[in-house]
């Protein structure tokens, strides 16, 4: 099998698994205990808070742990609207883009349903991307944050973060971003980009599920979301995960130590990818900024199919890729992020997504494309079959 759906997930990375294993056996303990088991626990979950900070370029205690990506959105996008708001009830209106994931769009809108937020949506062009000045007329005195994605899960198209934190910063906004793709493939020195939050998922980069972070700078202010004994220095409380905080630490280090190399490896894996599958198989429609994108992701419509039944015919040939985004799999709706982009419905049905793992080979994808051209002239057959 050719797995080309690494923006879905991950599997573990064995160095991974063997910096966590000892949290999860002999090393057990509560980090909140007080003899020895607890104590070390403490240590390990402070060595992993180091680590990820060291690869933020921010400081431990501006490290907060959490279930994985979803709730690092959640915690950003409620957390600091909700503390803004409590602190100046004239702060009522947040800023997101036209393609974020559903961990900030429910997150915003549930501010907009139970809080009388507004929700001000920054427009994207054809290929994804969001203006740095269409992000300067949307601010208000009321604006309480932004949030607008690093880079997207199903087109790959990257973001001019840093711009357009520079922008909210002038105004005086927080900036978060959600950088559960992007961790891994492009740097997260939160002080480059100057965001004042970031959120990342282990499980994208070799770590289990269900592991993440929120980066919130300095004092900036989180109302938890979930409360109890006041973990996380009150931003999330319940017992560490701390077999999954080691495991993402040792993930993110790991990725970050690569990131330059394996980048420029697989951009030039997906640029020949890229280039096979629009020049084999007719009509094909690469999605997605063309530059400005992820090293890892190459996602395409091929008009006159479903991508549901590409994904079959592909998997049938060994190749495992996704429809869309993982959320979206399955569903029969047009992706949200393809119709913000001025894609039509009946051709954002035809979406399908390739993603690379950092293994990728050149091998696998010279197979993929060929298999890509064959699964796509099968689905067409089908759709218009010959008169006999
Ligand atoms: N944000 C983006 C851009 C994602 O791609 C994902 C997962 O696919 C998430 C957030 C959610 O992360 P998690 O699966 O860790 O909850």
């Amino acid at each position: 099998m050719i797995f080309l759906d690494a923006a879905a997930t991950t599997p573990v990375r064995r160095e991974v698994l063997e910096a966590m294993w000892p949290y999860l056996s002999g090393e057990f303990g509560n980090p909140s205990s007080h003899h020895s088991l607890g104590e070390a626990a403490a240590t390990a979950l402070a060595g992993a808070r180091s680590a990820v900070a060291k690869v933020f370029n921010c400081r431990a205690g501006e490290v907060t742990f959490t279930s994985g990506g979803t709730e690092a959105d959640n915690l950003a996008v409620k957390g600091i609207a909700l503390a803004r708001q409590a602190a100046d009830p004239s702060l009522n209106r947040v800023v997101i883009s036209a393609v974020e994931h559903p961990a900030v769009e429910e997150s915003a809108r549930y501010l907009e349903r139970i809080h009388g937020f507004a929700v001000d949506v920054l427009p994207v062009d054809a290929h994804g991307l969001v203006s740095v000045e269409g992000l300067r007329s949307l601010l208000t005195a009321e604006t309480a944050l932004v949030s607008i994605m690093y880079a997207n899960n199903e087109i790959g198209t990257v973001q001019p973060v840093a711009a357009l934190a520079a922008v909210a910063r002038e105004q005086g906004v927080p900036f978060h971003t959600d950088a559960v793709q992007a961790a891994g493939w492009l740097p997260v020195d939160v002080k480059a980009l100057g965001v004042d939050a970031l959120s990342i998922s282990g499980h994208k980069l070799g770590a289990p599920k269900g592991s993440g972070v929120l980066f919130t700078k300095g004092r900036l202010r989180v109302e938890p979301l979930v409360h109890g004994g006041g973990q996380e220095r009150g931003k999330r409380s319940g017992t560490e995960n701390v077999a999954g905080a080691v495991a993402l630490s040792t993930a993110l280090t790991l990725s970050h130590a690569e990131q330059a190399v394996l980048s420029a490896r697989v951009s030039e894996l997906r640029e020949t990818f890229i280039g096979s599958v629009l020049s084999e198989v007719p009509g094909a429609i690469l999605t997605g900024d063309r530059s400005q994108r992820l090293p890892s992701v190459a996602s395409f419509c091929f008009p006159g199919t479903s991508g549901e039944s590409v994904l079959l015919e592909l998997e049938r040939l060994g190749v495992v890729c996704s429809s869309g985004s993982a959320c979206a799999a399955g569903s029969d709706a047009p992706s949200p992020v393809l119709l913000a982009l001025g894609i039509a419905p009946e051709t954002a049905q035809t979406a399908v997504r390739f993603s690379f793992a950092s293994t990728v080979t050149d091998a696998e994808l010279e197979q993929a494309a060929a298999a890509v051209k064959t699964a796509v002239g099968r689905v067409r057959n089908l759709a218009s079959p010959q008169p006999n």
